[in-house]
């Protein structure tokens, strides 16, 4: 996979990607990441690249023609037309399946804006997807593009090693992952759940399951609408409905988990 990033701070987007499991994988070869500083092709030749808004208003955006001098000089040395997202918070918001559609690409571009974001007419020549992190407001794209790119390089084979990848993860099945513990057995007068020291694989299994399905619908109940229940799921569903199992539920949980089980 093939990262090129069009940044006004390139050193951002290095030091951040260099480290930990992203920067072994870059030192690999298995990721590669490409900084374009949009500086670099200010029309002044000053490294100036913003100008006041038209129609006044505060903050500065960025120009049009160092954001397509910078995209045609990447494209040039790219050899093709790769897809090319804009970060920005009137994207789509970005989740895992898109990571996962992302990591099909050979190659990747990511535009960075800064102060109130670039020139309309730029955008609408080049950018292919606009995407955002979420429901609130940043300095800069540099983060949301190192958070694009950091989820994708997860999905490259060999990226994580055999123990870093979970053979489970949030959002795999629809749902949040079960809750997780290591040593010492007791921390704190803590004690991790006995079933997880019983070596009974499949109880285990069954355990950490029935713990997604409680964690999703006390963190995320919008995910349990879309996710697929096996008999013994539906079993677990309905033990918290009638109050069997250990753990109770608000009357909230309640009425929304009658519904699902209505379905
Ligand atoms: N004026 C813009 C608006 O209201 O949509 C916001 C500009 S923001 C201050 C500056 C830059 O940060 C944006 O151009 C974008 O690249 C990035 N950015 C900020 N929040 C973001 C988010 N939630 N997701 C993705 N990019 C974001």
């Amino acid at each position: 996979m093939n990262f090129y990033v069009m940044t006004l701070f390139p050193e951002m987007i290095e030091n951040g990607m260099h480290t930990s499991i992203t920067g072994r994988a870059i030192t690999k070869g298995l990721l590669s990441l490409t900084t374009v500083n949009i500086r670099d092709y200010s029309e002044t030749g000053n490294g100036r690249i913003d100008d006041y808004p038209y129609g006044g208003g505060a903050g500065m955006v960025m120009q049009a023609e160092p954001v397509y001098r910078a995209y045609e000089a990447l494209k040039e040395k790219i050899g093709s037309s790769p897809r090319l997202v804009y970060l920005t918070p009137q994207g789509k918001v970005f989740h895992q399946e898109m990571a996962e559609e992302f990591a099909k690409e050979e190659e990747l571009v990511f535009l960075c804006g800064h102060y109130e974001g670039i020139d309309e007419r730029v955008l609408e020549e080049i950018v292919t997807d606009c995407v955002s992190i979420g429901d609130y407001v940043l300095t800069g794209g540099e983060l949301p593009a190192m958070v694009m790119m950091d989820a994708v390089s997860r999905m490259v084979p060999g990226v994580l090693s055999n123990q870093e990848s979970g053979q489970f993860e949030s959002f795999q099945d629809g749902l949040l992952e079960y809750p997780q513990y290591s040593r010492p057995g007791v921390w704190r007068g803590k004690e991790v759940p006995e079933i997880l020291l019983s070596g009974h694989h499949a109880k285990v299994e069954r355990w950490r399951r029935d713990q997604s399905i409680l964690r999703t619908l006390h963190s995320r109940p919008d995910l349990l609408e879309t996710a697929e229940f096996d008999k013994q799921d539906r079993k677990f569903l309905r033990a918290l409905l009638s109050d069997e199992y250990e753990v109770r539920i608000t009357e909230e949980e309640k009425s929304f988990l009658a519904k699902l089980l209505a379905f």
